[in-house]
């Protein structure tokens, strides 16, 4: 044995303080329980490793979750400036006329952007100024070019311009210091995973390195001897690896490193070698095929030999057979052989797991409400996961049906649906016109 010696005791500890636990026929929210309770328990391991946190360039940033409040050194904006290209005056020439007919000003300098300019504007003076540019000591609003009137006079050297204020108020197309980010103020906090948007901001705070979270190490493999890897000839009676390229596009999108370890034939040693390598590199191991009852290959066997494991049938469809373990200090889900079990598992109760892992809250994808165009027929005492397909109404009412076949083995039910729809443990069938959960796709897929 490889583990450490208390290690088989805790999935039964685990167990043994969830009421009514039973591996033979588990609801998902006490298998969801069951995983938190568990990746708790490894998570501060993994935490206070030396090495759980990096510096990367922001660059690198994208998908990578923070491991630390960032609060902002410098005000965003770090001066108060145009926001158009115009001229910059002050209100109270304007304003403080009974009748505010439009006033002329005197052009008395050019600011571009990055170009500051420290003199004060005087009274009926005012600058030309670019979108960016310093807003002088005194000016308070500015008239965009396109609607001031530029006269020509004799009072050269200066050129001077008319501003209509009635198509004005004060401090209009003024950007003021700070009114993005406040010097000091905590612009993102710790667990934030990083986006587009997120990656703009700091760097808009001059940050050119960010400290994050290291990426949780994810090894993935296949399993069973009817699996071929991709460029092998077909044989008859095989499947090629499917599950492999959806779980590694699943992962992609959540900023992990990904340990590929192909397709293991269901040999003993083979299995043997696979396990201990994942388990040497990686923080997860996620597995598929296998772990269904009746299974003839080896994979289960091995996982029990090598780790404290448990096997379950979740009162789910799809996605019924499931492992859950821990090898060593690395996670284990041992995912169904079915395709679409493979994903619909992994979305309710793998990525969270990878989630927190990851630095981030856990979560369950963000679920939202649709009315449903059919009758669904549902079990209570499960929880299924149909693909859907979405559509708006006439009135605008969020609308879902199901695609066609429904099988665990149909991944082009993933393909054509956009959404899984979520009908619980107790519900029990669907009338047309009812209101259902589901879990928009795109951004998980
Ligand atoms: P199992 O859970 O091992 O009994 O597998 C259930 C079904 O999923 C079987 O029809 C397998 O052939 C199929 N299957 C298992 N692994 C894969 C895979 N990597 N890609 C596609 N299908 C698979
Ligand atoms: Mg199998």
């Amino acid at each position: 044995m490889s583990s450490p010696p208390h290690t088989p005791q805790a999935l039964n500890d685990i167990a043994q303080q969830l009421l009514g636990y039973d591996p033979k026929s588990l609801s998902i929210d006490m298998a969801r329980e069951f995983i938190a309770t568990l990746c708790e328990s490894m998570a501060s391991e993994f935490f206070n490793r030396v090495d759980a946190q990096e510096m990367v360039a922001m660059e690198n940033a994208l998908g990578r979750t923070l491991s630390q409040d960032v609060y902002s050194p410098m005000n965003v904006p770090a001066h108060t400036n145009s926001a158009m290209d115009g001229y910059a005056f002050r209100w109270q020439d304007v304003g403080s006329t009974q009748h505010r007919a439009p006033s002329e000003f005197k052009v008395v300098h050019t600011v571009l952007a990055g170009q500051a300019w420290d003199a004060a504007l005087a009274k009926d003076e005012c600058v030309k100024i670019m979108t960016g540019g310093v807003m002088p000591i005194g000016s308070d609003t500015v008239a965009p070019m396109e609607l001031v009137h530029e006269i020509t006079n004799d009072r050269a050297p200066f050129q001077c311009v008319r501003i209509d204020s009635q198509l004005f108020q004060a401090g209009d197309n003024r950007r003021l210091i700070g009114e993005d980010l406040r010097e000091g103020a905590l612009a993102l906090a710790k667990g934030t995973r990083l986006h587009s948007a997120s990656m703009g901001l700091l760097a808009s705070l001059g940050l050119s390195h960010v400290r994050v979270w290291r990426c949780p190490k994810v090894a993935i493999f296949s399993t069973g001897s009817e699996v071929l890897a991709l460029g092998e000839p077909f044989k008859h009676g095989h499947v090629y690896d499917a599950n492999r390229l959806s779980l590694t596009g699943l992962l992609q999108g959540l900023g992990v490193e990904i340990v590929d370890l192909g397709v293991v034939r269901d040999d003993p040693q083979a299995l043997k070698d696979a396990f201990l390598t994942a388990k040497e590199t990686a923080d997860i191991i996620i597995t598929s095929g296998g772990v269904s009852v009746g299974e003839a290959d080896y994979t289960k066997a091995i996982m029990k030999e090598l780790g404290d494991v448990a096997f379950w049938r979740i009162a789910m469809r799809p996605g019924r057979p499931f492992a859950l373990g821990r090898l060593g200090s690395c996670l284990l889900f041992g995912l169904p052989g079915n395709p679409v079990a493979v994903m619909v598992t992994f979305l309710a109760l793998v990525r969270p797991v990878v989630l927190r892992l990851s630095g981030q809250t856990p979560q369950e994808p963000d679920a939202m409400w649709a009315k449903s165009v059919m009758d669904i027929r549902k079990k209570p005492g499960r929880t299924e996961y149909q693909r859907g397909l979405t559509h708006l109404s006439e009135l605008g009412q969020l609308c879902v049906g199901l695609t066609g076949n429904q099988g665990s083995g149909i991944l082009s039910s993933m393909v054509q649906g956009d959404c899984l729809i979520v009908l619980e443990h107790d519900q029990g069938d669907v009338k047309a016109g009812d209101l259902i959960k589901i879990w928009p796709l795109k951004s998980l897929i």
